[in-house]
């Protein structure tokens, strides 16, 4: 399944994030051995965890919500964090990132879903976050695109306009704060049931879980 996903993905030069969450090491190892390198965890601790017990060269993200009191457990590692949805989150992140004298890599998330329940920004919420004097004195954290999750819905077309929505808010914002940062250029978006739907619509990271590991069991 690995190799049939990344085949996919070359033609459009996306990335793949390998989603081991709640994943043994045992698991994970056997895609790190097929040459896969990059995997997320939405978990703190478990992320921190996996990343003590694992090669040191796998290139670690964190893709869920990250409460900030976590920051630290993965702040002297991690090299992208894609859900970003608040200035109090990016302050705690500068920091730590400062205790460890490293510049994280961060993405803006975006609430492009119907669902009630994600997390995320909208225009004005980041247009607030991106012109505020505390942002600009960050000098720890980059910001190099956005992230959201469309609705879980069998609704294609809905899909397809949730897609559509981030790459437009993605636009918006190279033209308006990044136009000459070469380093904004990633949209995150796209899992195992949508990720075909999201490189055509112009991601540059899809995030796959259970399509590579299989279903997860919690308990
Ligand atoms: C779990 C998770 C994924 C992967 O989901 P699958 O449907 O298993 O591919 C992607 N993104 C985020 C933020 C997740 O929490």
């Amino acid at each position: 399944m690995l190799q049939k996903i990344l085949q996919e993905l070359k033609t459009s030069n996306a990335k793949l994030v390998a989603v081991s969450k709640t994943k043994p090491i045992e698991q994970i190892l056997e895609v790190y051995e097929q040459g896969h390198k990059i995997f997320g965890e939405n978990k703190a601790f478990e992320l921190k965890e996996k990343y003590e017990a694992m090669p040191k060269d796998i290139e670690w993200h964190f893709i869920g919500h990250l409460q900030t009191n976590k920051v630290k457990y993965i702040a002297s590692f991690v090299q992208l964090i894609h859900a970003v949805d608040s200035l109090k989150l990016l302050k705690e992140i500068n920091k730590q990132a400062k205790k460890n004298e490293r510049v994280i890599d961060c993405l803006l998330q975006f609430h492009i879903a119907q669902e009630q329940s994600k997390f995320g920004l909208n225009w004005d919420t980041a247009l607030e976050l991106l012109n505020s004097e505390m942002f600009k004195s960050f000098q720890n954290i980059r910001i190099v695109g956005v992230m959201g999750m469309a609705t879980f819905t069998e609704n294609k077309m809905q899909v397809l306009q949730e897609f559509q929505t981030l790459k437009r808010l993605y636009d918006q914002l190279k033209n308006d704060f990044f136009v000459n940062d070469v380093a904004f250029k990633e949209i995150s978006m796209g899992m195992s049931g949508d990720y075909s739907l999201a490189i055509q619509e112009g991601s540059t990271m899809v995030r796959i879980g259970s399509l590579i590991f299989g279903n997860r069991q919690y308990n």
